[in-house]
């Protein structure tokens, strides 16, 4: 089994996650820039996380055998930080950057003004650039938030194909698919989105059009949870294509709008089978 873990915040994991990811056949990840949960006080603190995104991260995912990507942008909850809103003249540059395959991640927290503007500016670099966009939706007031974020895609004139609207559930996914976005689901342990869920929203909606993530952070969250949602699926008499399909190739064709994934050998088919099975033993959603 071959998984790419599409929106996975490295950054605050060990590199026990790593080994245990790479065991469980996660080969490829976007680790989209985020809220750090301590505030940043000055532009320099972004230079710094910026450059560890495409310098530092994919050199250690690459000693465990993962391709690390990275998405960058202001993201929604410090666009409304007056200290935090010079970084918007910096994200041209890093967008320009090999590794960087997609902007994000954008969208609302409180739906303010500021996240407005700093969302529909970002959006046009996106455009700019012709990089795909992950869409960050709001945890409080979601299905409001969400409808919100498809009007502001809609008028920044980006094909609908090339943005991800994530976090959802079974309230906000009907009008993302339908308005020709992706539909990102983040499985958590135990909050918000389950894998026992998510697989009775492929089989209500199927698998196209849909990415599935870890979100994996500081918070309480787990590296594999990609693994066990396809655990799951099988289990729910899907079989190993629509697994690929989901986990494999939906992020690929996704990403690859960027025109620079770097697969290397993680593109060729699974040759080594999954040996890590240990690793998954644990209790359903712990
Ligand atoms: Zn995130």
């Amino acid at each position: 089994m071959r998984i790419f873990d599409p929106h996975i915040h490295m950054t605050s994991r060990t590199t026990d996650d790593y080994e245990a990811m790479a065991a469980a056949g996660v080969r490829a990840v976007v680790e989209p820039a985020f809220w750090l949960g301590q505030p940043r006080t000055s532009v320099g603190s972004f230079i710094d996380y910026f450059d560890a995104l495409v310098g530092w991260e994919p050199f250690r995912a690459q000693g465990f055998g993962v391709r690390h990507h990275c998405a960058i942008a202001l993201n929604p909850k410090e666009a409304n930080d007056p200290r935090c809103r010079e970084v918007l003249d910096l994200i041209d540059r890093y967008l320009a950057k090999d590794r960087v395959v997609a902007l994000g991640e954008v969208g609302y927290d409180s739906m303010t003004p500021p996240e407005d503007e700093a969302f529909a500016r970002q959006l046009e670099l996106a455009e700019r650039h012709e990089l795909p966009v992950l869409v960050h939706t709001p945890h409080r007031d979601k299905h409001a938030g969400t409808l919100r974020s498809l009007d502001v895609v809609r008028e920044s004139g980006l094909p609908p194909g090339q943005v991800v609207l994530d976090h959802l559930n079974e309230l906000t996914v009907a009008p993302v698919l339908e308005s020709g976005s992706w539909a990102g689901f983040s499985i958590y342990p135990d909050t918000k989105m389950d894998e026992r869920r998510m697989v009775a929203i492929l089989r209500e909606y199927g698998t196209e059009r849909i990415l599935v993530n870890s979100a994996a952070d500081w918070g309480r969250s787990d590296p594999l949870k990609t693994r066990r949602t396809a655990e799951a699926m099988l289990a729910a008499g899907f079989d190993d294509s629509d697994v690929d399909r989901v986990l494999w190739q939906n992020p690929v064709e996704f990403y690859g709008q960027s025109g620079r994934l770097d697969l290397g050998e993680a593109l060729e088919p699974a040759a080594a089978s999954f040996q890590g099975s240990s690793v998954l033993r644990g209790e359903p959603g712990e």
